[in-house]
């Protein structure tokens, strides 16, 4: 498994935790020594447990060096960061083709790589191109298995997938493959095989369909507040539609995370070239922008029409619960213009203190939610923590200066913080 990230770690920790060998590489020393050490770089429910447990039980291991756990593979995946290129959006593949590079020279009997990495339409045949053109006699075929686990349920999401997605063009690969999810296929989870085109494509489709699903909830919570309409009820209502689904229709301050805003811009760039636009996710671009930029304005706006010279607290910086994850996070947009307007911020979250301290300079930072709100004017909620949810807001209110409460995740109920004396604004009711 080259690559220890997100994608990397979880993937490897689970493909040991069925049985199999697994060595995990990265480039990062610092990050390899830490899980040799038993420490795990990320938050992510439960990863420690299971790192600990195969690394005991001598099915994991890490390394920096490539050269014999590739020699002695039967399969190499590829599961290295694929980030926005700067300027034109496109995904950055130069982390990718050093890998294929780094691989080459210990390629030694039919190995199977395939990306884990979501990387844009044809990548896998250019994988192939370069390995072919690097090393002449080596026997591989080059697959696509591109991840849909989500941050902070990753490991329930990838021993329960709703399907596993395998773009193959090889016979002897196929085989390799099959027997590698055999243990999920046992549990009749649906592994599907594709052409490495589909496979590479339907990826990107599903986050650009599910950013979709936000961006449109999210302008109906706007119309909602417009014409006195509730966007839970109206949520419930549609999504009761099994054609809908009532999965990403929250409402709130826009999508974020490391996936999200760098496929849709991906696969507009992919679309664009191929001279077969999709102005619908275009669209999504759009609304996902202006959104977080209308957030702060929406904070502004609750405070009375200026945060010039008021305390905010901001509960929650992470993109979502669950996770240290701060990429592209609302927050990171929304603070800082808070800042700008004259706000002191004083913000807390229960894990991604440490990734977002360097990013959002001049926040004091807290080890609580209740020490953030103290001598607050306003607090607002950014990502919808659980605890969050048990907070008492009486003892909010209690510690704060002024009384206002932003919750753009529609976490409380509009009588609720009523009745604890908050001057109250969620989204879309
Ligand atoms: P990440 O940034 O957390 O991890 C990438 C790791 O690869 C880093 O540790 C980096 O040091 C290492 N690396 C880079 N080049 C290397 C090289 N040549 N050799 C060895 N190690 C190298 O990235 P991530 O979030 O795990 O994402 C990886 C891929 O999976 C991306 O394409 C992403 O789009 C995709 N993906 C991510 C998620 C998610 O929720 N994070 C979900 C599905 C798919």
């Amino acid at each position: 498994m080259i690559g220890a990230g997100y994608v990397g770690l979880v993937s490897a920790a689970c493909f040991s935790e069925f049985g199999w060998k697994v060595t995990c590489i990265d480039k990062d020393p610092a990050k390899i020594d830490l899980l040799n050490k038993g420490h795990v770089p990320i938050y992510e429910p439960r990863l420690d447990e299971l790192l600990e447990r195969n690394l005991r039980m001598g099915r994991i291991s890490f390394s920096t060096d490539l050269a014999k756990p590739v020699a002695e593979a039967e399969l190499v995946f590829l599961a290295v960061g694929t980030p926005m290129r700067r300027g034109d959006g496109h995904a950055d593949l130069s982390f990718v083709f050093q890998a294929v590079e780094d691989l080459a020279p210990h390629l030694k009997g039919f190995t199977v790589i395939t990306t884990k990495s979501t990387v844009p339409v044809g990548t896998s045949r250019e994988i192939e191109k370069r390995l072919r053109a690097l090393r002449p006699d080596a026997e591989f075929a080059v697959c696509s298995n591109p991840e849909f686990l989500r941050e902070g349920s990753a490991i329930y999401d990838f021993t329960h997938p709703d399907r596993v997605l395998v773009g193959c063009d090889d016979d002897r690969a196929r085989e390799v493959m099959e027997r590698l999810y055999k243990p999920l296929a046992l549990r009749n989870a649906p592994v599907m095989f594709v052409s490495r085109e589909s496979a590479e494509l339907a990826k990107y489709a599903a986050n650009a369909f599910l950013a979709m699903k936000i961006s449109f909830i999210n302008e109906v919570a706007d119309l909602c507040e417009a014409v006195d309409a509730d966007v839970q009820e109206v949520a419930t209502a549609i999504g009761a539609d099994g054609r809908i689904g009532n999965k990403f229709l929250h409402p709130g301050p826009g999508y974020g995370g490391s996936c999200f805003p760098k496929d849709v811009a991906a696969l507009i760039r992919i679309a664009r070239e191929a001279r077969s636009p999709l102005s619908l996710i275009e669209q999504v671009q759009t609304v996902n922008s202006e959104r977080k930029i209308a957030m702060a304005k929406r904070i502004e706006h609750a405070a009375g029409g200026s945060v010039a010279g008021k305390t905010v607290a901001v509960l929650g910086i992470a993109f979502k619960p669950d996770t240290d994850d701060i990429r592209e996070a609302p927050s990171l947009i929304v603070v800082p213009m808070l800042q700008e307007k004259g706000a002191m911020v004083r913000g807390y979250d229960p894990h991604a203190r440490e990734n977002a301290e360097a990013l959002l300079p001049g926040v004091v930072w807290c080890a609580s939610a209740l020490e953030a709100v103290e001598q607050a004017d306003v607090v607002v909620v950014l990502t919808e923590w659980n605890e969050f949810r048990a907070l008492s807001l009486e003892s909010l209110r209690s510690r704060m200066r002024g009384d206002v409460l932003v919750d753009l995740r529609n976490v409380y109920e509009p009588q609720q913080a009523s009745a604890a004396g908050f001057s109250y604004a969620s989204i879309g009711r």
